[in-house]
Order: C-alpha cells, then structure tokens, then sequence
C-alpha cells in the first residue's frame, strides 16, 4: 500500500483558506485527485544567470534547482507525469541523482508496471528518461514535441543540449510500438486531468491541469521553473520561443485560477510549503494548501 497520509481535514482547509481572506471561491469539484511532487535530484549551486535570461542586476545568489515527478491519484487512477532521469544520464551531465525517480516511486507505494498513463510534459533528458521502466504505461505527448526533438532544430547544438538522443529514441520505438498518444494543444487524459501545450521552452511543452479538492492546479513543468520566472515574468534561459513562453505564463495563471494552484517545475520552495507525504521519498501533497499564500 502507498504510504499517503490521510487529511480528515480537507474541507477545513478550504474553510481556513477562505477565513484568510483569500479572494477564491472554491467549488466542490467533480473529480478531486491528489497529487505528489516526488523529488528525486538538486542541483547546487547556482548562479543567477542560470536561472534568469535576464537577472536582476542586484541578485548576487540563487536558488538551488530541484528535480521532480509528479503522481496524480484518484478515481482509481494513477497518473504519472514525466519520468525524471536515470544514474547514467546522471554521470554524464554531472549531476546529482537522489534516487532514480522510479525507486522514488516504489518506496511511495507504487510500482511502475502499474501505471498505466504517463505524462511526458517535454522530452528533455530530465523530464523523459526512464521510458523503459514502464512496461504497461501508454505515454500522453505533443505532436510539436516529437516534431521539435526529431527535426532540424536538433542540428543545432544549444537547442539540442537538453535532450538525450536515448531517450528520444525510446519515445520513437514507443511511438513505432503504438504506445503514444498525441495530443495537439488541448487533450483530456482522464476525466478532470487535462494537458495543455504552451510551448516556449520547448515547442511542444504542455502543463496539466488536475481537479483537486482545493480547485484546479496546474503543473507546469518547465513553463516555469521557479515561481519567480512566472511572478516576475523573466523567462528562464533555455528558451526555444521567449514569446510563446510569455503566453505560457498567461495560459498557466488562467488555468489555475489562483497563484497558489500553479506548481513550478523545478522550485525548491515546493518542498518549504507543501506537507511532506512520506517518510521515505521526499513526497510534497500538491493538492493541500501551502502554508505560504502568494496572494498579494
Ligand atoms: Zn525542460
Ligand atoms: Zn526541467
């Protein structure tokens, strides 16, 4: 059995939420899911031009960079999104790996050859390694992704940089095997799960939108990587389309609904204001309410 823990309280924390006095009218809705931030690497240091097309000119830190996968339950239903990046790929971009995220998974209860529907937001080498590790699993993609990761833009070496040509070529066997569904800008995975493609860091990246008991929330993968490139509009530096990922943000702030339903992809302020849900992965309960509010 997953190790979740159990909140008796969800309806008082709807009611805490508007005793705040934040300016959201929570609707009961249909399909309430639960979903985890599975952290499973970080990257430190940092500097702030690896954060920030643009830094402030007065910003001398910055913010570590965590690495996650997210697991969407409910209705009987696991939904994985994104499959992280394994030992190997570790070592040859000199990173640090946690655990890989499919052990992250396995000690939170859930065994990859039980998840039927996975989510790949973009095929970058952290968000699309893995894609062997699930041999039941139908993977939800963009048209435009498959199109940016096989086509000309990868002559290019900066634009290629992120992706693994192994994994790539995972996903096209996985296409060759019938185990993709494509998606072309809006698509439903299941009732009240939703993708969304926004493109500008990638051009077929898409942001999914869960039902949950405290309304929408959206993640969004690397449409922004902390809240900050979001809240402040300042893009992060791996950008395909700095346009489109400025109309990224827009999509993301209207989907969700509320600032604190939107989920960056890489933030470690993640990890701060969302209860922990495991003691043995670093497991963060998305869809409770943070105990900070970005409500101005
Ligand atoms: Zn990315
Ligand atoms: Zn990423």
């Amino acid at each position: 059995m997953p190790c979740r823990l159990t909140f008796a309280d969800d309806n008082g924390l709807v009611r805490a939420s508007a005793k705040r006095n934040i300016q959201e009218k929570v609707t009961p809705m249909g399909n309430a899911y639960e979903i985890y931030a599975l952290r499973y690497a970080t990257m430190s240091p940092r500097t702030p031009h690896l954060n920030f097309l643009v830094p402030d000119p007065h910003e001398t830190t910055a913010q570590d960079l965590d690495y996650f996968v997210w697991l969407i339950r409910g209705g009987g239903r696991d939904i994985l999104v994104d499959t992280g990046f394994n030992a190997e790929e570790a070592k040859a971009r000199s990173r640090k790996l946690t655990l890989n995220p499919v052990d992250a998974l396995a000690n939170f209860g859930v065994a990859a050859d039980t998840i039927k529907n996975v989510i790949v937001t973009h095929l970058h080498y952290d968000h699309a390694g893995n894609l062997d590790r699930f041999p039941n699993a139908r993977f939800h993609l963009q048209d435009r992704e498959m199109s940016y990761a096989t086509g000309r833009c990868m002559c290019n070496g900066m634009l290629r940089h992120p992706f693994s040509v192994e994994h790539v070529t995972t996903m096209v066997r996985h296409v060759y095997g019938e185990r993709v569904t494509f998606h072309s800008g809006d698509g439903e995975i299941a009732p009240g799960v939703s993708v969304h493609r926004v493109g500008g860091h990638s051009d077929g990246l898409q942001v999914v939108r869960v039902e949950t008991a405290r309304g929408p929330v959206v993640l969004a993968s690397d449409a922004a990587h902390y809240y900050a490139n979001l809240q402040k509009r300042s893009p992060f530096p791996i950008v395909y389309n700095v346009g489109d990922m400025a109309q990224g943000w827009e999509i993301v702030e209207r989907l969700a609904g509320h600032p604190d339903r939107f989920i960056p992809g890489h933030d470690p302020i993640v990890s701060e204001i969302y209860p922990r849900a495991s003691d043995k992965v670093d497991a963060f309960a998305l869809h409770l309410q943070p105990s900070r509010s970005f409500v101005k």
